[in-house]
């Protein structure tokens, strides 16, 4: 049977009153969730796929067969995310007219979760560079300790701080300061297999979250960090201008707080600094 597909514009149908399910939550899985638990007794599927792309949200359940139905949703030129159930046997048309009847009812309450996920991100997002922002690194510290001592692993945390930051917005001025801080903040997480443990928690000082990671471990990622930011090249206006960073290490130890073992970090940063720049120093 050929997919039937279309846009999903707004109605009203008496069959169902699923608003009231749908405006219970703002998270993007819960609702979809809901509208999935919700539409099964009425037009019985075998599975029910929902993406957006944008956002990454996803959710599959049930395993897809021959017959599909497939929607976009769509509100006021927003795209709201693809929706498709499958089953063994055609839908019929009455069918395929509540189900967009159902639809119909998830389009506001859809774009009302969306937007509250995406404000939420904004939050804990820095603007300039798109990395984790201080508020992000409090919550990330605050989960990883939890973490560390539930499953009593040990995690390491960077601090990392650019040498004579000053010095490029004095000489260059503040733009190019910015796209040092973007330059930056991109090469540190081509450099990271864990792309989501970079934050930005000051000016241009970068904190590292290492999870599973001893010290040693960490000091030879910070190291390696140090070697490769001195040897890449930060391009402005044609111009090859070099970056060495500093950075001190410290792993997180039984009856630490995130102030304990962000002093020690700090203080091994400092330790960095005093030492001459592009350096990496610990602090037990
Ligand atoms: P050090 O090697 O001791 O770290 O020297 P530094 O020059 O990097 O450190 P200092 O703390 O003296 O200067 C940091 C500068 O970073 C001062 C501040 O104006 C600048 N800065 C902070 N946030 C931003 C930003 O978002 N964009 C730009 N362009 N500059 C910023
Ligand atoms: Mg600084
Ligand atoms: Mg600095």
């Amino acid at each position: 049977m050929p997919a039937p597909s279309g846009k999903v514009i707004q109605s009203y149908s008496p069959k169902f009153n699923l608003s009231q399910i749908l405006q219970t939550t703002l998270d993007v899985y819960d609702l979809i969730k809901r509208f999935q638990q919700a539409l099964l007794p009425i037009v019985p599927f075998h599975s029910f796929h929902y993406h957006h792309i944008q956002t990454e949200h996803g959710l599959d359940i049930g395993q897809r067969t021959e017959h599909q139905v497939s929607y976009q949703l769509m509100l006021e030129g927003a795209m709201l995310g693809d929706v498709y159930l499958t089953r063994k046997t055609p839908f019929t048309l009455e069918e395929l007219q509540q189900i967009e009847h159902a639809l119909s009812e998830l389009v506001y309450p859809l774009r009302n979760a969306l937007h509250y996920h995406e404000a939420i991100k904004n939050s804990y997002t820095c603007a300039l560079t798109q990395v984790g922002n201080r508020a992000a690194y409090n919550k990330a510290i605050a989960t990883e300790i939890d973490f560390s001592k539930r499953h009593n692993t040990p995690f390491s945390l960077i601090l990392i701080d650019i040498d004579k930051f000053k010095n490029i917005n004095d000489k260059y001025g503040h733009h190019a300061g910015d796209q040092l801080l973007i330059w930056l903040s991109n090469l540190i997480s081509q450099l990271n297999r864990n792309t989501d443990n970079l934050f930005r928690y000051g000016g241009e000082e970068f904190a590292l979250i290492l999870r599973h990671t001893p010290l040693d471990g960490a000091h030879c990622v910070a190291k390696r960090l140090c070697e490769q930011i001195e040897h890449a090249a930060f391009e402005y206006q044609k111009q090859s201008l070099s970056v060495t960073i500093s950075a001190g290490v410290a792993t997180f130890l039984a009856d630490d707080t995130a102030e304990k073992i962000f002093l020690r970090a700090d203080s091994a940063l400092y330790k960095a600094k005093r030492s001459g720049r592009n350096n990496v120093c610990i602090q037990t």
